[in-house]
């Protein structure tokens, strides 16, 4: 299965052109051979000598299968263990890369990013700062930004969202990311799943402030998310074929996100929840993948917007003036770990800004109606059971109490207009 990039490239319905900076996409388990055939035809005087990055736990899972690549490239091994997506990380690679060119080793050509969402966003940003094109081959459907522009990373404690580049190609090999723990399977399909709120998030925007939306963007994330309803059953019982979709649903939404040149479509209410419990402002270290994260905001969100809808319907929500920042309350948990000022920084503007209260009133009713065709709370957690995802926060080792604030305080963790951030403009029964 292979996508073909270059059709998403130029003018669209939306009236923007689109651009596609990834030149090549292979899924399959011929996609090792596939690159093996690559780096023989364009290294060295192309690529130079390339140079694999990955971690211990990565390089297992996909050396067998990569033989053949392996002995074409270099490897800078990182080890496992407390390996993130951060300044430290970054700071690692860059310093191997200076050692092995202080003994004598050639710039590498191209970088070979072999592993899953914490190596690519390595490899994603060490590539930008160098000027090194690179190569993604992930170990597992696990995240859905193999081709991502953007890296996530966690910089002095803060989420940002640091310019990277996209890969030039992608081979996901299917005999590599089947494999993978069930865990990060499930991962990825949460990280999927979690379009549900992301969309609305956007189109709700869309409608209250007119901000910029593509609906042909919009309708890649709908594919991605039916292609993976679809293949539910087929993972659980280990099939090629339904991984393989898995994997062609998770690089589809990371094309949409190229497509807006930022995660605006795949990422809003439910990473933002995510997000802060990455900063430890509210809680402890949290030892959970991305997309169980995302998965618990997932479900708390949808549980608020339909409280909120059924309010609207029945009459019992209502608009009020927006306060501003809550910065008593943003200096009393962010200002605790030195984080008050980047919050601040963050919410420059405030995308509250954009909202008119009049306009939002007017517009309840459509966001109902948007909200109403998510699936349930309840269809939800019983998708999310039966696919053995995460669902509730007791499963990642927190408490209950913890929801009123995550959901209070997850708005504030990027500048990006949620509904869950609108409704500090909205009165209704059980608020
Ligand atoms: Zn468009
Ligand atoms: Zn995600």
């Amino acid at each position: 299965m292979n996508i073909q990039a270059e059709l998403f490239n130029g003018p669209c319905i939306c009236g923007r052109s689109h651009r596609i900076e990834v030149k090549e996409i292979v899924i399959g388990n011929h996609a090792a051979d596939a690159l093996f055939q690559k780096l023989k035809d364009g290294s060295p005087a192309e690529y130079g000598r390339p140079l694999i990055l990955c971690d211990t736990n990565t390089e297992k899972a996909a050396r067998e299968k990569l033989q053949a690549v392996w002995q074409l490239c270099g490897e800078l091994k990182l080890p496992a263990d407390n390996l993130h997506a951060d300044n430290h990380g970054v700071e690692l690679v860059h310093r191997a890369l200076d050692e092995r060119m202080e003994r004598g080793e050639p710039v590498p050509g191209l970088l070979l990013a072999v592993g899953s969402g914490t190596i690519h966003d390595l490899t994603r940003y060490i590539a930008h700062e160098r000027g090194i094109p690179f190569v993604s081959v992930p170990t597992a459907a696990s995240v859905d930004g193999f081709v991502s522009t953007v890296a996530a990373m966690t910089w002095n404690g803060m989420k940002k969202t640091l310019p990277a580049v996209s890969p030039i190609g992608v081979f996901a090999d299917t005999d590599i990311f089947s494999r993978a723990p069930w865990r990060l399977t499930a991962s990825g399909v949460s990280d999927l799943l979690g379009k549900y709120v992301a969309l609305a998030d956007w189109r709700i925007a869309h409608e209250v402030t007119g901000e910029y939306i593509c609906q042909r963007v919009c309708r890649m994330e709908e594919e991605a998310m039916e292609a993976v309803c679809q293949c539910m059953a087929g993972l659980r019982a280990g099939e090629a074929d339904a991984y393989e979709k898995l994997m062609y649903a998770l690089l589809l939404s990371g094309l949409a996100m190229q497509m807006i040149g930022n995660s605006r479509p795949a990422s809003c209410a439910e990473h933002h929840v995510s997000h802060l419990w990455e900063m430890e402002v509210i809680n402890g270290h949290v030892d959970a993948l991305h997309g169980e994260k995302v998965s618990i905001g997932l479900v708390l969100n949808i549980s608020l917007y339909k409280k909120i809808a059924r309010a609207i319907r029945e009459g019992s929500c209502r608009v009020k003036p927006y306060e501003g920042l809550e910065e008593e309350l943003l200096h009393a948990t962010f200002g605790a770990k030195g984080l008050y000022e980047s919050v601040l920084q963050e919410n420059t503007p405030d995308p509250m800004k954009a909202v008119d209260p009049d306009r939002l009133a007017e517009k309840l009713p459509r966001i109902a109606e948007i909200i109403e065709a998510l699936p349930s709370e309840e269809e939800l957690v019983q998708l999310l059971r039966e696919s053995g995802c995460i669902y509730d926060v007791s499963q990642i080792g927190l408490t209950e109490d913890i929801i009123p604030l995550t959901m209070r305080l997850s708005p504030y963790v990027r500048n990006r207009l949620s509904f869950n951030r609108m409704r500090k403009m909205l009165d209704w029964p059980e608020s």
